[in-house]
């Protein structure tokens, strides 16, 4: 008898011809989180053993994307009554109402799971007479399944779901130091989308302790696909030139052209797909539906915004359960800041804000810009 944890996935399931090999990345996944341990597949189910504290396992493992539920489970012969006395045990101190749950892959076990469900709710009612059967919505599943050995488990911790690491491409977040883009680049992160991460920095508007808040984050985010490659504009010249030579109400709007254009010619010399902003309609000036489409206009990358129609008190309930918040809400000069008008056009016109833009060198600009990059592996 040993413990081991037992792994569901979810929408892996659904991927058709494509499965092999996303069962085979969260697999490695798996291993490469937990470092040590056995970690292995067999008849639909990930197992896990070997780890030194299955708490910790459980903990690592569940933040995994791809991993639906784990649950910690026994591992044991198939004899039938050293199970029954087993599930009486693990049951033995639970309260409220129960049912059990039998699946059975080994036909050659002399009960069905039926019938092995019937005798084992009621060798667990005889061992604490306190629980009553609910078959419909109970409080606890006691699950008996009976493979290539005997497995119990009454627990089930919910996973991050998702798809497993990089399954789905790459990507280009555009990490600022706030609170929306770490959890952007989560969600996408999630969908299986290995992300880099761009921040436009402008010192010395912007000071070297509001790039490491920068890079802290992307280490943070980074955490969930084992690192990331972090790009560093130097952006001071575009800023001070829109500064001095367009409309000011315009100039959030124009920036953030630059960003795009920027970060999409990054984006493709890394062979990303997409870009990951943190968005979210109406949050400030520059997030206005006719803003964005300015902004977007640019380029024909995908422009993806998963947080398009969450609020802020939303936003920030993910932040603190990934481990960005309490870093997003030091205090720094954001770049944005800096040269933000002090009032911005909320319905900018596309065609104003090409002709503003006409007065600057863009391409030029553009091209400086991605020449001065910086790379950083966090
Ligand atoms: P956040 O909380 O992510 O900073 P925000 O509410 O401050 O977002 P904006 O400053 O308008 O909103 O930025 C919107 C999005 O643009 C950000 O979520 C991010 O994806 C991108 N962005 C903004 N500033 C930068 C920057 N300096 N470097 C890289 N990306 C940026
Ligand atoms: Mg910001």
């Amino acid at each position: 008898m040993r413990e081991v944890l037992l792994v569901r996935f979810g929408e892996v399931h659904l991927k058709g011809l494509n499965r092999p090999y996303f069962l085979k990345t969260l697999v490695d996944d798996i291993r490469k989180t937990l470092g040590e341990g056995r970690v292995w597949l067999s008849e639909g189910r990930i197992y896990v053993s070997d780890f030194p504290d299955m708490e910790e396992a459980i903990d690592k493992v569940k933040n995994v994307f791809g991993v639906y539920s784990v649950s910690p489970a026994v591992e044991m012969e198939k004899d039938l009554d050293a199970i029954l006395a087993k599930a009486a045990e693990m049951m033995k101190d639970v309260k409220g109402s129960f049912k059990v749950i039998c699946r059975r892959s080994d036909k050659s076990f002399p009960l069905n799971s039926q019938v092995l469900a019937g005798v084992a709710g009621e060798r667990i009612l005889e061992a604490n007479p306190s629980l009553t059967v609910d078959v419909h919505r109970p409080q606890t599943e006691m699950w008996i399944e009976i493979r290539d050995h005997a497995y119990l488990c009454n627990r089930e911790i919910m996973g991050a779901g998702g798809l497993p690491m990089g399954t789905a491409g790459r990507g280009m977040l555009l990490l600022s130091g706030g609170i929306d883009s770490p959890v952007a680049g989560y969600q996408i992160m999630r969908r299986g989308v290995h992300l880099q991460a761009i921040h436009f920095a402008s010192p010395p508007y912007t000071s070297a302790f509001a790039r490491d808040k920068v890079l802290s984050l992307a280490r943070l985010t980074g955490g969930y696909q084992y690192g990331m490659k972090v790009h560093i504009v130097p952006f001071t010249r575009p800023q001070l030139e829109i500064h001095e030579k367009c409309e000011e109400g315009l100039g959030t709007v124009i920036m953030r052209r630059f960003m795009m254009r920027i970060a999409a010619k990054v984006a493709e010399n890394e062979r990303c797909s997409c870009l990951v902003t943190g968005e979210s309609i109406g949050q400030v000036a520059s997030q206005t539906l006719e803003a964005m489409m300015c902004t977007e206009n640019v380029t024909l990358m995908p422009v993806f915004r998963p947080l398009i129609g969450m609020d802020k008190l939303e936003i920030i309930r993910i932040a603190e359960r990934i481990g960005t918040y309490e870093t997003s809400i030091l205090p720094y000069e954001d770049c944005c800041t800096v040269f933000t008008p002090r009032h911005p056009v909320t319905k900018p016109r596309l065609d104003k804000v090409e002709k503003e833009e006409s007065k600057l060198d863009v391409e030029k600009l553009v091209n400086e810009a991605v020449a001065g990059t910086e790379v950083e592996y966090v």
